[in-house]
């Protein structure tokens, strides 16, 4: 299997910051402001993962937010989201909740357990100027409804959205044609997982258990666990080669060039729109 003929190499990689958010959720902060031009759509993510109760168990309280789409991946934990539109949902190992804020919303996610591990990631993908103030709308993916695919080498991919090896992934968006897959290798070092990425999308990974190669013409770049590596631009895809057991995910999409401007929970084009989103929150107008 050889289908990328130019492997996109590593321009960098990113340790991220440890941070807390929400009502004091420890967690590491990946793709932070400074990188939301170099990943455009891409504004922001999170990885947190801990067996300490007292890291997350305060949980995301109440808040708003407008002007982007919003993807939960739970590896281990439970969290229960509720929003002001009266939707309410659990979200359990290996399922994503899908949120579209648009023109915006209030909700919480809440752990649902005292204890054991809690492990997953956000992601904030931004949506075109014209979609910003739209419906909002989420979905529940459960973890059996995430399309998956065992390559010949035996690597799991599941398709959170995009697609992989010819399957198609949960979710699908136009604009930014987001690719999100986490990968599973097999328990035996050095397979190869090749994924076909269009040139002009920008692309990262972040590997989270094991370790892995990214393979291009000259010499490889080792990426170690709890590393996000931003991929170069351009090429046909990306070919990495990993340890035994590793995981990791990979994220592609389309950039808008669009303007950023974001303030807390709300990410819009200009400072006129979120001077709007404060006054319509404070309004009660987000429910
Ligand atoms: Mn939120």
């Amino acid at each position: 299997m050889n289908t990328i003929s130019h492997a996109r190499g590593v321009e960098r990689l990113v340790r991220g910051q440890d941070t807390q958010d929400g009502a004091g959720v420890r967690l590491t902060r990946l793709l932070s402001h400074d990188l939301q031009q170099r990943l455009d759509p891409f504004l922001m993510l999170d990885a947190f993962g801990s067996d300490k109760p007292d890291d997350y168990i305060a949980g995301f309280p109440n808040h708003p937010h407008r002007g982007f789409e919003t993807v939960t991946y739970m590896i281990a934990g439970r969290m229960r989201h509720r929003d002001s539109g009266g939707h309410e949902g659990l979200l359990q190992n290996g399922g994503v909740q899908w949120m579209t804020t648009g023109r915006g919303l209030v909700h919480s996610e809440m752990p649902e357990q005292e204890e054991g591990a809690m492990e997953g990631f956000q992601l904030w993908l931004n949506l075109p100027a014209k979609d910003k103030l739209c419906e909002p709308w989420y979905r529940d993916i459960q973890s059996a409804e995430i399309p998956e695919v065992t390559t010949p080498e035996q690597v799991l991919v599941r398709v959170i959205a995009g697609a992989s090896h010819d399957v198609t992934g949960a979710v699908t968006r136009e604009h930014t044609e987001p690719l999100y897959v986490d990968v599973h290798f097999p328990d035996q070092d050095g397979v190869v997982l090749e994924q076909a990425i269009p040139s002009s999308h920008h692309a990262f990974l972040y590997v989270y258990r094991g370790g892995l190669d990214v393979v291009t013409a000259g010499a490889p770049t080792a990426v170690p666990a709890q590393r996000m590596a931003i991929l170069s631009n351009g090429g046909d895809g990306v070919v990495l080669r990993a340890q035994a057991n590793t995981r990791a995910i990979l994220i592609a999409g389309k950039p808008l060039h669009e303007p950023i401007a974001q303030y807390g929970p709300f990410v819009m084009n200009t400072r006129e729109e979120l001077a709007q989103a404060v006054d319509d929150f404070r309004a009660g107008l987000m429910g």
